[in-house]
């Protein structure tokens, strides 16, 4: 691993401590699927599996939900999340709590080193708020969200969707407290691992806004890939 120190590092440049790199290779998946540009993807992922998502092209946000397998109601809690923490950014470490306080997964690589959970998803209604009337129609990450579990049926509702996680996405706080919708600092092929902690069902919008930086305006593919324990 190498990185630029933060003392070479200029102010601006961001320089996690926390950049982790994996051992687990493609070839022994046992699961490997791309997610093109704005679609949904649904998956159950068995305790003890690793996930990986990865930024294919550079500067796409993965905005993601994890729920418990086989109980809607225990599902990511961002809250949790920060306050056992102890910080707002997700990396290497970070426990993705439960709003049972339990925790669903552990990231347990990273090459991005930072993820953010406070800017929440896009939505048809936050198109029209934040950009303009014309924009109400364009395709957004809560639909891709809703279409996702209704096609996973098993009582999944779009009363299921709360807050989430944007992987590889920058949304910088100020001293002050002021979110800051940044250009990504994500990269083509960096991507982030997380080891399930129970059986979880993940869901992902791979987004499709076209209005914001967090996709540079350009929304590309994801690839997820899955191991066994054993892996
Ligand atoms: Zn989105």
């Amino acid at each position: 691993m190498t990185r630029p120190s933060r003392a070479e590092a200029p102010d601006h440049f961001f320089v996690p401590d926390s950049l982790v790199h994996s051992r687990l290779t493609a070839e022994h998946a046992v699961y490997d699927a791309t997610v093109p540009a704005g679609d949904p993807w649904i998956y159950q992922v068995e305790k003890g599996q690793i996930l990986r998502i990865v930024d294919v092209e550079g500067n796409q946000a993965a905005d993601t939900l994890f729920y418990n397998a086989y109980d809607y109601e225990e599902r990511y809690s961002a809250q949790d999340t920060i306050r056992e923490q102890g910080n707002i950014y997700l990396t290497t470490g970070t426990r993705l709590m439960s709003n049972q306080v339990r925790p669903l997964l552990t990231i347990v690589a990273d090459t991005c080193g930072r993820h953010d959970t406070l800017g929440g998803a896009c939505a048809t209604e936050s198109n029209r708020v934040r950009y303009a009337l014309d924009k109400s129609h364009m395709h957004a990450c809560r639909q891709s969200f809703v279409k996702a579990v209704l096609g996973w049926g098993n009582g999944f509702s779009k009363r299921d969707i709360t807050h989430n996680i944007n992987f590889f996405m920058n949304v910088p706080v100020t001293p002050e407290g002021v979110l800051t919708f940044e250009d990504g600092v994500s990269d083509a092929g960096k991507y982030v691992e997380l080891r399930a902690e129970m059986d979880v069902i993940a869901v992902i919008s791979n987004c499709p806004q076209l209005n914001n930086p967090c996709n540079a305006y350009n929304p590309t593919p994801i690839r997820v890939l899955i191991w066994d324990p054993t892996s």
